[in-house]
Order: structure tokens, then C-alpha cells, then sequence
């Protein structure tokens, strides 16, 4: 009986030549891998557009010194 070759761990088909691997003992297909990369790429594409968006909500909501050192009262 022939044991069977290294599949890929996401979508089960044969790798004949194992050349993708992921990490140790993990195989993935060449298709695999690009779809992971892609994915990461996009992830921190998002990630970065949150971040820009709560820096940019925190600035908005920062009080400015113009705002906080005026006081609006005709005594002071
Ligand atoms: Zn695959």
C-alpha cells in the first residue's frame, strides 16, 4: 500500500512536490499560500484604516488649547 503524499492542510489537494510549506509539518498549496498572503495584506490594510480613523476621532475630541484657555465669561 502507498501512503499518501503531503496534502494541503486548507483544501485537502495532493502537493506531489511538497514545495509549499507553511510551517514545519504544515503543507499548503501554492493557491493557498497566495490566498493567505492576499488576506494579510488586506488585514493590515484594515488595521491601518482603524487606526487613522480613532487617531483622527481621539484628535477631533482633544480639547485644543484656543477652546480651553478662553474663557467665554466678559469678567475674566
Ligand atoms: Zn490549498
Amino acid at each position: 500500500m502507498v501512503s499518501p503524499g503531503p496534502t494541503c492542510q486548507h483544501c485537502g489537494i495532493a502537493l506531489p512536490d511538497a514545495a509549499y510549506v507553511d510551517r514545519p509539518r504544515v503543507f499548503c498549496c501554492h493557491r493557498c499560500a497566495l490566498r493567505a498572503q492576499e488576506l494579510r495584506r488586506l488585514l493590515k490594510q484594515v488595521e491601518r484604516s482603524y487606526l487613522m480613523t480613532v487617531e483622527a476621532l481621539a484628535a477631533a475630541l482633544a480639547p485644543t488649547p484656543s477652546r480651553s484657555s478662553t474663557c467665554r465669561r466678559s469678567a475674566c
